[in-house]
């Protein structure tokens, strides 16, 4: 409760000094009479949601200016994407008109306080409504879309909250076009228009689909309700019955390790986007949005969506309510900093896949290939040994699919939390499985951290029941339930960049982990997997001949000793040297072409593999099958 207090008076900080001294002398104790949003969608075409926001004020802001903010982030999803930009149009008036009805309102001041606030001079009126558009045409769990065919938003880039006012009660009414459907997570009855929310983050925890065409089944885990609702913009190929039975096998694959949820009713908002580019998975308390760039009918589509269908669902549990401290309620002035995300994101990554196997999607032998691709993925990277997994989930606003202006080296300096963590999160489990002879696992961590700081933890902050947890406490609940203290473990591998103990790890389940040096000559090349038709150069490694030959990003590659490459011979056109070998190579570089001598260096890149040790004793086998069971 304390340590929030603070946080909770410097939402306005950004704004100015004076701003912050009024929030803490009356902002906490005096809520708004009421707040209301209004969304409509007059002109789907024009991708413009239109919002408006009714507040009434107490006697005492009557005549104080009220400050509107739009975040720059929005919870999920950790790089600042500033959803002011998309702002147009912003207006104040006097008073509250009733729906549809006619009123003349008198205008009231408006001031652009900063990139993200804008303020509001009531001048006496006790209420005020406020309107303004937002430009949306992305299918993203981050970002909103309207258009023809349907309406889905992410409430963080389309509600501004009112500054000092994210506790307060809000309602919200949602006007669609003729014909159009809503649904979201927290639907109490079919045709629902309206909603009460405790407060604005939850409000933006409920993203929402507004279409006439979307479908939903329904099943029942624990008596629970789970709605799968689809909106599809191409072709099933009659997969829908089978995806749905198993989102439910996941469903019960992950209750059975935490126990039944605590909500009533779950929803699965899924869309096959149809456009090969939109994809993505976001968690919320009661829902989660997955968006397929292809369409349920192909080939791995379905398989994909399981995939993401596991990880989303693992955080009902793990991030949404079991949470770093840092992770709700935010201050969305700057980006979230947290250590935690090789936790929140990167242990999710690893039961999401544990729990594709223990649902019976996957067998042992593609869950062990799925975590060797992993490993090999990050002992190949050179910033594994340069960026630890706490750093990296500090450097989250730049890396979470954050959009670069500037070239930065970060693909050659920093490691991902996602797979980091996976990895972190599977040797960890399989230590104290091993040491503790199967009477303790990571499961047995999990479940005593929910319950010790979301379930039994008192309240510290309006947004959520428990309070967040550092990672000094997840480090002493692990020891303690592990029985043995995993100081040094922390120390090395999440604060420190250190190779995880994998030989230890495996060997108590009767696995080995082995490499094999791959043939290919190093160049220190990696190509632009954006520029799908010409052969561009995406990165460079550092200390590598592709740097030491003065080949740079961006250069396209033309040739190798006279011969024409494209991408579809360059690795075989490679494959005839060997290293040491002087080749010669032509790029184009802006107008110039230039020539240069790439010469090759020795194989570097491992490849990994999990594989049975042949002397496993029957011990080792039982804990191997109670890892992958779950039992
Ligand atoms: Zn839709
Ligand atoms: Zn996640």
């Amino acid at each position: 409760m304390k340590a929030y207090s603070r946080r909770s008076v410097l939402w306005g900080a950004a704004v100015s000094v004076l701003f912050v001294l009024s929030e803490v002398s009356f902002a906490q104790q005096t809520p708004l009479r009421s707040i209301t949003y209004r969304l409509s969608m007059s002109r789907p075409v024009s991708h413009l949601f239109e919002v408006s926001m009714e507040v009434e004020l107490p006697d005492d802001l009557k005549n104080q200016s009220l400050e509107f903010q739009m975040p720059k982030w929005s919870p999920g999803r950790y790089a600042v994407f500033d959803f002011a930009k998309n702002v147009q149009e912003f207006s104040a008036a006097a008073g509250i008109c009733p729906p549809r009805g006619r009123c003349d309102m008198a205008m009231r001041p408006v001031t652009r306080v900063d990139d993200q606030t804008w303020s509001v001079a009531p001048l006496g009126s006790p209420s005020l409504t406020i309107t303004y558009k937002v430009f949306g045409n992305d299918l993203s769990g981050t970002f909103s879309q309207l258009d023809s065919r349907h309406a889905n938003y992410n409430g963080g880039c389309i509600f501004m909250y009112v500054v000092g006012h994210k506790p307060d009660p809000v309602k919200l009414t949602i006007d669609p076009p003729n014909g159009w459907r809503i649904v979201n997570g927290r639907m109490e009855r079919p045709g629902q228009q309206e909603w009460q929310f405790p407060n604005w983050d939850i409000m933006i925890d409920t993203p929402t689909e507004i279409a006439p065409d979307w479908t939903q089944d329904d099943f029942q885990v624990d008596s629970k309700k789970y709605h799968v609702v689809v909106h599809s913009l191409g072709d099933e190929g009659g997969k829908r019955a089978n995806l749905v039975r198993d989102i439910e096998k996941i469903v019960r694959a992950e209750t059975a390790m935490w126990g039944p949820p605590e909500f009533d009713e779950y929803t699965f908002l899924i869309h096959f986007a149809a456009d090969d580019h939109s994809g993505d998975g976001m968690e919320h308390l009661t829902s989660t949005q997955i968006i397929e760039p292809g369409v349920l009918a192909e080939q791995g589509v379905s398989d994909r969506t399981l995939d993401t269908v596991a990880h989303e669902f693992f955080h009902v549990w793990n991030v949404k309510r079991l949470r770093p401290f840092e992770l709700g309620p935010w201050d969305f002035t700057r980006p979230a900093n947290t250590r935690g995300l090789w936790i929140a994101e990167g242990f999710t990554n690893y039961y999401g896949h544990l729990m594709l196997r223990r649902a019976g999607l996957w067998d042992n032998a593609r869950f062990l290939r799925r975590e060797a691709s992993t490993i090999s993925g990050i002992e190949n990277s050179r910033g594994n040994r340069l960026m630890s997994a706490e750093v990296s989930s500090l450097s989250a606003p730049f890396l979470d699919d954050a959009p670069h202006a500037q070239q930065t080296n970060l693909e050659n300096t920093s490691i991902s939390y996602y797979p980091k963590g996976e990895l972190i999160g599977m040797v960890l489990d399989l230590l104290i499985r091993g040491r503790t002879k199967g009477k303790a696992s990571l499961d047995d961590v999990m479940r005593q951290m929910y319950e010790e700081f979301y379930l039994k933890s008192e309240n510290n902050s309006y947004y959520l029941r428990g309070r967040g947890y550092r990672i000094e406490d997840f480090q002493e609940v692990a020891s303690r339930v592990a029985g043995f203290s995993l100081d040094d473990f922390f120390r090395l591998y999440a604060r420190g960049v250190d190779a995880l103990p994998y030989d230890e790890a495996f060997g108590y389940v009767g696995l080995r982990l082995t490499r094999t040096l791959s043939r290919d000559p190093f160049t220190g090349i990696a190509l632009d997997f954006d520029s799908p038709t010409k052969l561009v150069i995406g990165n460079i490694r550092n200390n590598s001949p592709a740097e030491d030959s003065g080949l740079q990003r961006g250069d396209e590659i033309i040739s190798v000793a006279e011969r024409a490459v494209t991408r579809d011979n360059w690795l075989s056109t490679l494959e005839r040297y060997k290293p040491g070998d002087k080749i010669p190579i032509k790029v184009k570089r802006d107008r110039r072409i230039i020539q240069s001598n790439l010469v090759l260096g020795r194989p570097n890149r491992f490849e990994y593999r999990i594989e049975d040790k042949k002397d496993a004793t029957a011990e080792q086998k039982a804990l191997f099958v109670a890892w992958m069971t779950g039992t």
